[in-house]
């Protein structure tokens, strides 16, 4: 498998060249071609798998650079997560000219109001501070089109799996949902069922 299989647009291709990724990871060559066709998506992986890059290379290629609102919303445990995903995004959309945001507790919530502001195609936050966003109608949901759930195991372990379905509630109906998680209790399957449609399961 080579990331020659996907027909990716040139400012990816050229991304991955400068991250020097060469080939894509087991997740990765599952993953692409199911989101570019805009499946939902039930994925059983390890961190450190090539993850973040599974889903952040087709949502870089989907996204709408001329759209000013907030296109995907990647949902995470921890603000490191959410930071380093943040990271990922711009790199792999950066000759797309991609603007990703993190949004996560600790950080006062003023500077991530003025960045969410100005353009923003990419939103990655935990899910306490982004419920706060919603609440107080700094985070728009309205041109969301990709969802990504990460580490759901973490979520629950977390308590935070109420507040991810609240903030599901809140969402466009018509996107694509995609969840990753090391293990798959039974809460997280649920999220899988209530909130997703016809999900393709992948096991790494
Ligand atoms: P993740 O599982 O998303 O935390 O990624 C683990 C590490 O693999 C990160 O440091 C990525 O930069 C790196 N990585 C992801 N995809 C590739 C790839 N296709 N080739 C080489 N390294 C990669």
């Amino acid at each position: 498998k080579s990331f020659k299989d996907y027909k990716l647009s040139n400012e990816i291709v050229n991304a991955l060249d400068s991250l020097e990724y060469k080939n894509p990871t087991e997740v990765q060559s599952k993953v692409i071609p199911l989101v570019l066709e805009k499946n939902d998506l039930v994925v059983k992986s390890q961190t450190g798998s090539g993850k973040t890059a599974s889903y952040g290379i087709p949502i870089c290629e989907l996204v709408d650079w001329q759209e000013n609102k907030p296109q995907a919303l990647i949902l995470t445990p921890t603000r490191e997560l959410a930071v380093q995903v943040k990271e990922d995004f711009t790199n792999l959309g950066r000759f797309k000219r991609i603007k990703a945001t993190a949004i996560y507790g600790k950080q006062p919530f003023a500077i991530q109001k003025t960045e969410l502001k100005q353009k923003t195609h990419v939103v990655v936050g935990t899910p306490g501070r982004v419920m706060d966003h919603i609440e107080r109608g700094t985070l728009v949901l309205d041109q969301i089109r990709y969802l990504v759930i990460d580490e759901a195991d973490e979520m629950l372990n977390m308590g935070f799996i109420e507040q991810v379905e609240a903030i599901i509630k809140e969402l466009p109906r018509k996107r694509v949902t995609m969840l990753f998680s090391a293990t798959l209790p039974e809460a997280v399957k649920n999220l899988a069922l209530n909130y997703m449609k016809k999900p393709t399961d992948i096991e790494i």
